[in-house]
């Protein structure tokens, strides 16, 4: 058997996802063209379940990095290693996509260091490479390999944003909270819970996110919502699990605090 360098990126299991739209064969158009996508949508909603669904579809290794504000170039693309055999180049996992053509998801990326963008520019138009300077390479990227990146434009202003030079390079798919009976099916499947428990779970989504209006940056996720139907899994009240969840992790502001308390309150 040939040694496959992404094995460890290969989904054995359909990763369950519920479409909310046209984005399935959105994706593939985009997969089929090779060209960079943007998801946008809150935090929470879906958009990593959705990557990982389509790597699945389509068959595709996927390689995820979570971005954050310390995560620069040489992050993404490698660097030398010092070992007992001396020095030695080690592909970072933007480098290993790129070489052996899997999807690489760049979760979060406006929280990347600046730098990062230096990377992204040419992999991100026709030319499809990557240059390593540090160890003279320039690599073509493999036919197979496609980049996604997943920002959340409810942070812009408070932290940093796209350029346009790099956006532009991206087709976009929009992504929010499914519908209410979408959400508490997804909520039932993933937090083991009955239909009724989701269904209220996710009433109690749906006044923190009116909460908008008043404040709060961002209303409760899908995934709040699934971490509170699994906390009801073991032995929780659901109010207890809500509180524990949702509001407590949502803000700190004690006004704030009181109204998603309501919102509990209202529905349990
Ligand atoms: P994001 O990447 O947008 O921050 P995730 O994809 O991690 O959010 O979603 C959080 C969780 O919510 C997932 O782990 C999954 O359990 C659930 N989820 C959200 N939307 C969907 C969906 N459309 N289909 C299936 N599961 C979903």
């Amino acid at each position: 058997m040939s040694f496959d360098p992404l094995q460890a990126w290969r989904l054995d299991e359909e990763p369950y996802y519920a479409p909310q739209a046209e984005e399935l064969a959105a994706f593939e158009a985009a997969h089929a063209l090779r060209l960079p996508v943007l998801l946008k949508g809150p935090t929470g909603c879906g958009k990593t379940r959705f990557v990982e669904h389509m790597a699945w579809r389509l068959n595709k290794p996927l390689v995820t990095v979570a971005c954050h504000d310390d995560l620069s170039a040489s992050d993404l693309v490698g660097r030398w290693l010092l070992d007992a055999q001396g020095t030695r180049w080690q592909d970072g996992p933007l480098t290993q996509a790129a070489r052996y053509g899997a999807l690489c998801y760049l979760d979060e990326v406006v929280e990347a260091r600046a730098d990062t963008t230096v990377v992204l520019h040419p992999l991100t138009d026709a030319r499809r490479i990557l240059p390593l300077t540090s160890c003279n390479e320039l690599l073509h990227a493999h036919p197979d390999f496609q980049l996604v990146v997943s920002y959340n434009p409810g942070y812009q202003g408070m932290h940093k944003t796209l350029k346009p030079s790099t956006r532009q390079r991206f087709v976009g798919l929009e992504f929010s909270y499914p519908g209410a009976g979408q959400e508490a099916a997804i909520v039932a499947h993933e937090g083991l819970v009955d239909a009724s428990l989701a269904r209220q779970l996710v009433a109690v989504a749906e006044q923190t996110r009116r909460l908008k209006e008043h404040g709060l940056t961002e209303g409760a996720s899908t995934r709040m919502l699934i971490h509170a139907a699994s906390l009801t899994r073991h032995g929780l009240s659901p109010r207890v699990a809500c509180l524990q969840a949702i509001t407590c992790p949502l803000s700190d502001d004690p006004d704030l605090a009181t109204a998603l308390a309501a919102a509990v309150d209202a529905s349990f």
